[in-house]
């Protein structure tokens, strides 16, 4: 059988951060109680008129920007006809043929290579209200709170070929809205939602296999999970000889299978036409300047800086840079200290796993990178062990005291004086007279083991390259 090569596009849903909806005055708050924000603008009542909110619009086009897009001087909304209880207008306003943004492209690291990902167009939405479905009988409860929440929807170029580039993507995307501070683009809440269409081809063939698109896909895993078992039955179907359906598929997280939603429709189904309640959008070029100027240094940007200005391998920075804050947590840290390398290892490595147990972010711990910083250039100038500074950080995460009022409170400053050091030396030499003719006798383990024994009686205070000296003299004068 010929090899198949894979073809996903995803069209990706962005929450914009507004304080209310795109066409109303409804407050946007997640997890209030169903219905409660809602009035005759978003329920479609006859006769209330849509009003655009102008902070959404400026959202939207910081948002094409950033993904490279080009954003036209005018654009306009159109009415994405459709029945279904989510709706109560039995239309959502969405734009048709003249999107906010258009042409763009956003790039992702792909096994130590940059892919360019391209991006059809970007355009503005409202949302649909949500269906509960009752667990108790054949009954659904529709939630109108989310009606005419304001988004966007990245459509990307059929560009991507794996499931891993799928959810890299995805990332991507993430990173860039939520430094430019677009959405917060928290997928467990629904405020980043992902479709995706999936076809398979034979290599080299042009033109695209039909393809099924894939919803409910609710968590970055998921994306993957979900793509990767659709390869695998599309594949399944073409080499029994079979036809693939064009279908819209759920994926279903508890069984990790795709089920079945209904025959795709096309975008004449929808009988799209300009929406006559709200007038064209027409920006002037000094608006869009002024969208472009509020967008920060972007993620792929600050991975460069790091590598190049801190000298970074491309995996710290690429780790560093998951978040605006946590790039900003290491860029303050690594100001401060001789070698950035060693702030990366220290906020990659404790402060990351910290972050991690406790469930909190970055912006919500005590440890400033001031503080940070401080504790790293005390290992540098030699006043604590790398050994202490551990427990140290744990401790200033739990209290939130700064590194020199615990080293006071707890006596913990490195022994570095080398007679103090060469008396406890003696004492240990003298108690583990085995241990020092198993070195001699070539076993180079026997070293680790009496340097261990002076950090215990120490406490772990030892300096410990002069504690290697020290013992590697007195053993070599006692011969
Ligand atoms: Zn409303």
């Amino acid at each position: 059988m010929t090899a198949l090569e894979t073809v996903i596009g995803l069209e990706v849903h962005v929450e914009l951060g507004t304080k209310t909806k795109i066409f109303c005055s409804c407050a946007v708050e997640f997890g209030a109680p169903p219905n409660s924000h809602v009035c005759p603008v978003c329920l479609g009542s006859p006769g209330a008129l849509p009003v655009l909110n102008e902070q959404a619009l400026a959202l939207g086009i910081r948002a094409a920007l950033a993904l490279n897009c080009s954003v036209p001087a005018q654009s306009k909304f159109d009415r994405k006809n459709y029945f279904y209880p989510d709706s109560p207008k039995a239309y959502q306003i969405s734009q048709y043929d003249e999107p906010i943004g258009q042409h763009g492209f956003i790039e992702i690291a792909v096994g130590g290579e940059k892919k360019r990902i391209g991006i059809t167009r970007v355009h503005l939405e409202e949302d649909a209200g949500k269906l509960n479905h009752s667990p108790y009988g054949d009954v659904s409860f529709v939630d109108l709170n989310r009606v005419g929440i304001p988004l966007i929807e990245i459509v990307s170029e059929p560009d991507i070929r794996s499931a891993e580039e799928a959810r890299l993507y995805l990332e991507e995307i993430r990173s860039i809205m939520q430094y430019c501070l677009v959405s917060e683009c928290r997928m467990e809440e629904g405020s980043l939602r992902c479709d995706a269409n999936i076809s398979l081809r034979p290599v080299g063939q042009r033109e695209f296999g039909t393809k099924t698109e894939i919803k409910n896909m609710n968590s970055f895993r998921n994306v993957q999970r979900g793509l990767e078992y659709e390869q695998e039955r599309q594949t399944g179907i073409l080499a029994r000889g079979e036809n693939i359906a064009q279908q819209t598929l759920r994926w279903d997280e508890a069984t990790g299978t795709t089920l079945v939603m209904r025959s795709k429709e096309d975008a004449h189904d929808y009988r799209y036409f300009p929406d006559p309640d709200l007038p064209r959008i027409v920006l002037s070029a000094a608006y869009i300047d002024a969208r472009r100027d509020e967008i920060p240094e972007l993620p792929a940007q600050m991975r460069e800086r790091f590598e190049r200005e801190y000298g970074l391998p491309a995996y710290d920075a690429g780790v560093l840079t998951a978040s605006r804050g946590l790039a900003e947590y290491f860029d303050q840290t690594a100001q401060r200290v001789r070698d950035p390398k060693s702030a990366s290892n220290w906020i990659m490595g404790e402060l990351l796993a910290y972050l991690k147990a406790a469930m909190l972010e970055i912006d919500e711990i005590h440890v400033t990178p001031f503080a940070l910083a401080d504790l790293i250039r005390l290992i540098e100038d030699g006043t604590i062990s790398a050994k202490i500074a551990k427990t140290l950080l744990k401790d200033m995460l739990d209290s939130g005291k700064d590194a020199k009022t615990l080293i006071a409170e707890q006596g913990l400053i490195q022994i570095s004086d080398e007679g103090e050091l060469r008396a406890i030396a003696l004492r240990v030499l003298a108690a583990n007279p085995k241990t020092v003719d198993d070195y001699r006798a070539g076993k180079e383990k026997a070293l680790g083991s009496l340097v261990g024994q002076m950090m215990k009686e120490t406490r772990g205070k030892a300096n410990p390259q002069i504690v290697n000296r020290v013992i590697l003299e007195l053993i070599a004068g006692g011969e």
